[in-house]
């Protein structure tokens, strides 16, 4: 109310920014003269000299009402079409990156050029975004001849397209495509081999149309890729065979260098270790094979992961037990929790457990379907540098596009006033009695001549109105938002005398209804049309448009209240376009779910008590007032469940973008080395300490078992005993960094015998390796931790603060994982040869095709379909939000990276005690938590 009095004497802010935009226009149309007096040549000439001043260092704001008058002229040389002033207006919102609500038939697509072309003149790029492939190529199509004519290149991009065409798309200064792929090439282009695979280029400025659907009613779904990270199923069958043939130690201990045995296990520890022998046989039966080269080895670069194959295979064999730590069940093994006895139906071992041990059951071994990569709409849209968007209805939901996007919503006024009349709502007490009153209704409408749009909410209630109809003898179209391109050809004819047409809220969007129908797309078919038939026709078109306009335009019923009021005014817009009249009326019943879950008991008593009969309605004010009420109340409850979806995305998505970054400081070539040696200095101090503790006196290290970790980790043998007994002198910190010293030494001599480029090839090819693989690995625990959250809520824990203390904790020990098998892996494989190399090349090109196989399956089936589960937190207390910045490997994130960040709780850094503590852990065994680490490198870290 307050607003509203202020508002009155002041203005609202809606109409001061349109104060000040109209300012602008007033310049433009001060240009105008000037450009009308330019030739076909010079006209498109202004665009290599807007680029030239850009370059110089004008800025787009400074060239806006030359570049906008130039467009305007072009667009009234090559399509006929001037824009007006409103129009102007709605493209000066989108070049400040606010969204343009703009009524339907305002003649957005001819607007947004202005801001498509002013921006295109930096070679940034623009993306224009649509909400399916139909209309990404329709406005491509329509306003390529003015884009080409100001010389710029238009592209369109769309799912399983030619990866060179897709990348020309991007090169091109306009491109054109849906949300779904633009955010798909996204996660795509970060799981490239090479920089020059990508295919976007840095996100810089975007258009969304019908940006309300995009970003508020598509953002509950998150994209995900998803897809089997290896088949290795045959692999896991073939080494499954060969352990049988190893013969194992008897005595763990005693026999550890007994000549005759193949491995041996600590049992404690869950641990096993292969011995020299063990390596030859295993590296003959996979030469006999064929999965080895004559002179390749375990060790081979390109063969470490066969190595863990084996390993695997081993400890299903020998380690886990079948009814003790799994049963099979129906053909599938479950893991029983040790713990509890339960079984855990549904989780997996990771790193290749689990299909060992489906392999050493035999039954069948189930691909892993992993999610490789996931965004959310909300959290991809954000990474461009300018954000924009256009749609019919957009204020309704001003509030969150301003929270979560921090983007405005202007309001622009229509070009003529609005002439369509909007009636109150007609009740009924049943969901009969009101089909029974659309049907009498659209009957009525036909008897005037003029045509009808049904909406329903949803595909069933266009068939049960269909069938109705055709039981009446109505002949009318059925659109469920299947057929984009159909459906808009029917759509267009739908403002045709008489006609009706039954369409869910999403059919036929971005397709205007002309009054009369649309005469020019008689003409698309027909291949050469004469001036006598053009004129003919629109003659012939000019009758029927009179008709309906006498008749009172198009007529727009709505079958049920959507939940969201945004929706219903989608509807209601789609007639009454550029001043032409039209009317709309929604027709409710009781049993609708809207008025069930939400009717106060007043207006069914009322209903009932006044006696009406099934097909009779009430129009009622309190009745009307009622039902928004109802949908504000679930406008704010989608609301808030969409911004919890993004409190939780949020942490998934620093994570994301550090990840992302590191990734690509790794495919750019730079000098890893630096890293290497900080990534050595952590590995080697978090193992030491392991057997000696910072601090601790001599008498409470384990220089033996550290001695044989170093050896087994690392395969560098350092006599740490003989190093003390030369040198009484040398303490905790003199022989940490002795070890550290000599393991560096080791490292820079492998370095020296595989040579500079080799070595480089090596850490790049490793690093990436892991951090993919650990990064799929996480993104699955995160899965699992946020479907797990709100249980915490009912252990007085804040499910949210929860999910970011031990999301944060999760991408730790990630790094960490990715850390230490880095070292290990460069510590332990062979001096490559000259064609291990090449082999490790052609695996990587091959992973790359794999990758690439997957997408192009994955393309359109992988977009699930289903809204995820948000979590409801049961205390929405912020609390205070420090941060703090972590880094993978100190050194290798120079670059963007470095400033890439995870946001934490001040609360999280220190962490919780370990809650394992009182049991009788070994260090070495996994983690309990189920991380896949040793519980020493998880929680039970010293
Ligand atoms: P919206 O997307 O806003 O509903 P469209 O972009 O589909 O509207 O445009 C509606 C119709 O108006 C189209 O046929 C378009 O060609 C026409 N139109 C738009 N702007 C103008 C203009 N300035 N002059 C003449 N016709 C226009």
């Amino acid at each position: 109310m307050l607003s509203k009095i202020v508002g009155s004497v002041v203005g609202t802010k809606n109409d001061r920014e349109l104060k000040r935009m109209r300012k602008v226009v007033t310049k433009i149309n001060a240009q105008e003269a000037g450009v009308q007096a330019l030739s076909d040549e010079q006209l498109q000439q202004k665009t290599e000299a807007f680029k030239a001043r850009f370059q110089k260092g004008e800025s787009l704001d400074a060239l806006l009402p030359e570049a906008f008058a130039v467009c305007r002229e072009a667009s009234l040389r090559v399509n006929g079409m001037r824009h007006y002033d409103v129009q102007l207006i709605g493209g000066i919102t989108l070049h400040e990156g606010k969204i343009a609500e703009m009524k339907t038939g305002e003649g957005k697509t001819l607007m947004a050029t202005l801001a498509i072309y002013l921006n295109a003149i930096s070679s940034k790029g623009v993306h224009v975004v649509t909400v399916n492939d139909y209309l990404a190529a329709r406005d491509a199509d329509l306003n390529r001849p003015l884009f080409n004519f100001l010389g710029l290149t238009v592209g369109v991009i769309y799912s399983q397209q030619p990866a060179q065409e897709k990348v020309d798309a991007y090169q091109a200064d306009i491109t054109y495509g849906t949300n779904n792929e633009y955010g798909f090439d996204y996660l795509r282009d970060n799981m490239v081999f090479s920089l020059s695979e990508k295919k976007q280029r840095p996100l810089n400025f975007c258009i969304i149309d019908e940006i309300d659907s995009i970003l508020i009613d598509e953002a509950r779904t998150p994209l995900i890729i998803s897809g089997q990270a290896e088949d290795s199923s045959r692999m896991y069958a073939l080494i499954n065979t060969i352990i049988p043939v190893l013969v194992r130690s008897k005595d763990e201990e005693a026999n550890k260098n007994n000549e005759d045995e193949d491995f041996w296990i600590d049992e404690k520890n869950r641990q096993i270790e292969i011995s020299e022998k063990g390596y030859e046989k295993i590296e003959s039966f996979l030469i006999e094979v064929g999965e080895l080269g004559e002179n390749e080895s375990l060790y081979s670069p390109s063969r470490l992961p066969l190595l863990a194959h084996v390993q695997a295979a081993i400890r299903a064999h020998h380690i886990f037990v079948k009814n003790v730590h799994y049963i099979v069940d129906e053909g599938e093994v479950v893991i029983v929790d040790e713990n509890t006895g339960r079984t855990m139906p549904g989780r997996r071992w990771s790193e290749g457990l689990h299909q060992a041990v489906e392999a050493k059951e035999n039954v069948e071994i189930q691909a892993e379907n992993q999610t490789l990569a996931t965004t959310t709409f909300q959290n991809f849209f954000r990474l461009y540098d300018k954000l924009s968007g256009m749609t019919g209805t957009a204020d309704t939901e001003a509030a969150e596009f301003k929270s979560t996007y921090d983007l405005e919503v202007i309001v622009i006024p229509t070009h003529k006033p609005i002439a369509r009349v909007d009636m109150d709502d007609q009740i009924f007490l049943t969901k009969l009695g009101k089909y029974k009153g659309i049907i009498r209704e659209i009957k009525e409408i036909q008897d005037k001549g003029a045509p009808v749009l049904v909406g329903t909410a949803t595909i069933e209630a266009s068939e049960e109105l269909s069938y109705l109809l055709d039981q009446e003898g109505v002949k009318h179209n059925v659109l469920n938002a299947k057929q984009h391109e159909r459906e808009a050809d029917i759509i267009a004819q739908a403002g045709s005398p008489k006609s009706v047409t039954i369409a869910t809220n999403m059919a036929g969007r971005g397709t205007d209804i002309i009054l009369g129908g649309n005469w020019q797309s008689f003409i698309e078919d027909i291949d050469s049309v004469s001036a006598d038939e053009m004129q003919r026709l629109k003659a012939q078109w000019q009758v029927k448009h009179d008709q309906v306009v006498a008749a009172g335009g198009l007529h727009i019923i709505g079958s049920e209240r959507h939940e969201s009021r945004r929706i219903d005014n989608q509807l209601r817009g789609r007639a009454g376009r550029q001043g032409d009249p039209g009317m709309s009326r929604f027709f409710l019943s009781l049993e609708d779910d809207l008025m069930r879950i939400f009717a106060g008991d007043r207006v069914v008593n009322m209903m009932r008590a006044m006696g009406l009969k099934e097909d009779e309605a009430i129009e009622h004010k309190m009745v009307s007032k009622s039902i928004e009420n109802a949908q504000g109340k679930v406008e704010s409850r989608d609301f808030d469940a969409r911004k919890n979806l993004l409190k939780y995305d949020d942490v998934a998505n620093e994570q994301r973008k550090v990840i992302y970054a590191q990734r690509d400081d790794l495919l750019d070539d730079m000098d890893l080395l630096d890293a290497i040696e900080v990534m050595h200095h952590e590995v080697y101090n978090a193992m030491i300490n392991q057997f000696i503790p910072p601090g601790s006196v001599d008498d409470q290290w384990n220089v033996d078992g550290l001695e044989d970790e170093l050896e087994e980790e690392f395969k560098v043998y350092m006599p740490l005993n003989d190093w003390l007994d030369e040198d009484r002198r040398l303490d905790e910190e003199g022989l940490r960094a002795k070890i550290i010293e000599t393991a560096l030494a080791h490292y820079h001599g492998r370095r020296e015998q595989m040579g500079e480029q080799s070595a480089a090839q090596l850490e790049r090819h490793f690093m990436l390796q892991s951090l993919d693989k650990h990064w799929k690995e996480h993104l699955t625990q995160m899965d699992q931790l946020r479907k797990g959250i709100h249980l915490r809520g009912y252990a007085q824990k804040n499910p949210e603060q929860e999910y970011k203390r031990e999301s944060f904790e999760l991408f730790q020990m990630m790094l960490g994982a990715i850390k230490s098998e880095t070292v290990q892996d460069l510590s332990r494989v062979h001096i490559p040869t000259k064609e291990e190399l090449e082999a490790l090349e052609a695996q990587q090109r091959a992973d790359a095709e794999r990758m690439k196989m997957q997408f192009e399956h994955n393309d359109v089936d992988n977009l699930s379909g289903e809204p995820q589960p948000t979590p409801r937190p049961q205390n929405q207390g912020e609390r205070a939000n420090g941060q703090m910045r972590v880094n993978l490997a100190g050194g290798v994130a120079a670059g963007a990276s470095a400033s890439a960040g995870v946001s934490i709780p001040d609360d999280a850094s220190d962490a919780e005690p370990n809650p394992y503590a009182g049991m009788n852990i070994s260090r070495n065994a996994p983690c309990p938590c189920g991380s896949s680490l040793k519980y020493k490198q998880c929680h039970g870290k010293i």
